[in-house]
């Protein structure tokens, strides 16, 4: 068995990638695929989670676009359509709009006659194709030429006013934790996740060590006689866990993995998701091992988009 410390990871260097190499670099967590990456594999990877269905995936790239529509009617329709997946600001004619891949493909499949929806959809299909080639409308994009839209680069959604810029700036961290902070995290509603899943890695496998790994836990002191009941439970769970994979699947076998295996999580929110995430998750009230982990994390942020959390 392996142990190790908690960490987190801003995914920054994801930022300025194209939207297939981040989904796709998110995505391949939940496999602990990463090692399938090159510079081919991202296309087919993405067209296959489109054509598949595996759509949580898509929504790990987010696109904003200043939209302007010749007529007022125009907005109406699509806020009808209940766009709850959409962060829009409006002024007058103009809409800022961001969303996932997969919220912009779900609109067009269940709001084909809406002119904004296919005219943000068509702009997406002219530069990436495979997110839409299996739900192309029958008869083709309806004619939106009067509606103009223009996609944000980050470096300009990065010099919207602070008010504005926190809905539309997403940022996604990596964390490695145990599996009780996980499940707490996940309770945020508002994210995106992506999780290593255990129904699918086979830890007896070599490139897992053939061990499972468990999160140091900040409770117990390392040469204490609790760190060691702790530490002997741990092996004895292996034991049974790896006994179990002779005969039975990943997803049998987990049942008698602890609170503390290591699990890889991305969270993908915007910047005021994340507020309300620091606001609930570092308070005294929190758990500590979800504290270990957020505290730095806020540090991180607050450095990042003074703006926003100082
Ligand atoms: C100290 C602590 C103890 C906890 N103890 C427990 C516990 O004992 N049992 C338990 O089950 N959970 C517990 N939780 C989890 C907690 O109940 C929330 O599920 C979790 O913190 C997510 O936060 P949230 O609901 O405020 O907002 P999020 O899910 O992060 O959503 C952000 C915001 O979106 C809005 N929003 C999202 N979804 C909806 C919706 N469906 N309707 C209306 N508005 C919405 C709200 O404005 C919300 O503030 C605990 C959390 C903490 C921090």
């Amino acid at each position: 068995m392996k142990v190790v410390a908690p960490s987190f990871e801003v995914l920054d260097n994801l930022d300025n990638e194209s939207l297939a190499v981040r989904i796709e670099f998110c995505g391949r967590i939940c496999y602990k695929s990463e090692d399938k990456i090159d510079r081919e594999s991202a296309l087919p990877f993405v067209s296959k989670m489109a054509e598949h269905g595996h759509n949580s995936v898509l929504e790990m790239g987010v696109v904003t676009f200043e939209i302007t529509c010749a007529h007022y009617h125009q907005i109406n329709e699509l806020f009808l359509t209940h766009p709850r997946y959409l962060q829009i600001d409006r002024s007058g004619n103009t809409l800022l709009v961001t969303g996932s891949v997969r919220a912009f493909r779900e609109l067009l499949m269940f709001h084909p006659d809406c002119a904004l929806v296919n005219a943000i959809c068509s702009f997406l299909n002219e530069r990436h194709p495979y997110f839409f080639s299996t739900i192309l409308p029958k008869n083709g994009f309806k004619d939106t030429s009067d509606i103009s839209v223009t996609k944000l680069e980050l470096s300009e959604v990065d010099k919207l006013p602070a008010s504005v810029y926190e809905h539309h700036r997403h940022i996604a961290v990596k964390f490695i934790v145990n599996r009780a902070v996980t499940h707490e995290i996940v309770r945020h509603r508002p994210c995106s996740f992506l999780q290593e899943s255990q129904r699918y890695c086979r830890y007896s496998d070599d490139k897992f060590g053939s061990e499972v790994t468990f999160i140091e836990p900040m409770f117990f002191e390392p040469d204490s006689d609790e760190y060691a009941v702790w530490q002997q439970a741990m092996i004895d769970t292996e034991k049974m866990y790896l006994r179990l994979l002779q005969t039975s699947t990943p997803q049998a076998a987990r049942t008698v993995l602890p609170n503390s295996c290591k699990t890889e999580l991305i969270v993908y929110a915007n910047l005021t998701e994340w507020k309300h995430i620091f606001k609930l998750r570092t308070s005294k009230a929190a758990e500590p091992s979800m504290r270990e982990v957020m505290i730095p994390l806020q540090e991180d942020f607050t450095q990042r988009f003074s703006a926003i959390f100082s």
